[in-house]
């Protein structure tokens, strides 16, 4: 098997196995407290969310009020707030 070929398929290994580890956190995650992001579906849609301080799991929309916070805390440079969430389910 050639140098390029192995390296390769050592890469694909690795990158499973980090994406094993990227999950498990995020499944052993409390997603306590979050903070509003952006967040993007797919090209082209960016919606502000709610994202784990944590470990970046999306947690759902932001509310209305979230989103203009976000927007003020944008313009004015100030810093992030975070909140508090009870577990959905
Ligand atoms: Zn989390």
């Amino acid at each position: 098997m050639d140098k390029v070929r192995q390296r390769i398929d050592d890469i694909y290994k690795e990158k499973e196995g980090l994406q094993k580890e990227f999950e498990e956190l995020q499944n052993n995650c409390p997603h306590d407290l979050y903070k509003i992001g952006l967040f993007s579906w797919h090209v082209g849609n960016i919606s502000t969310s709610r994202l784990c301080i944590h470990c970046d799991k999306y947690l759902g929309h932001a509310s209305d009020i979230e989103d203009a916070k976000f927007t003020e805390e944008q313009v004015n440079g100030m810093g992030k707030t975070v909140y508090s969430s009870t577990k959905e389910k």
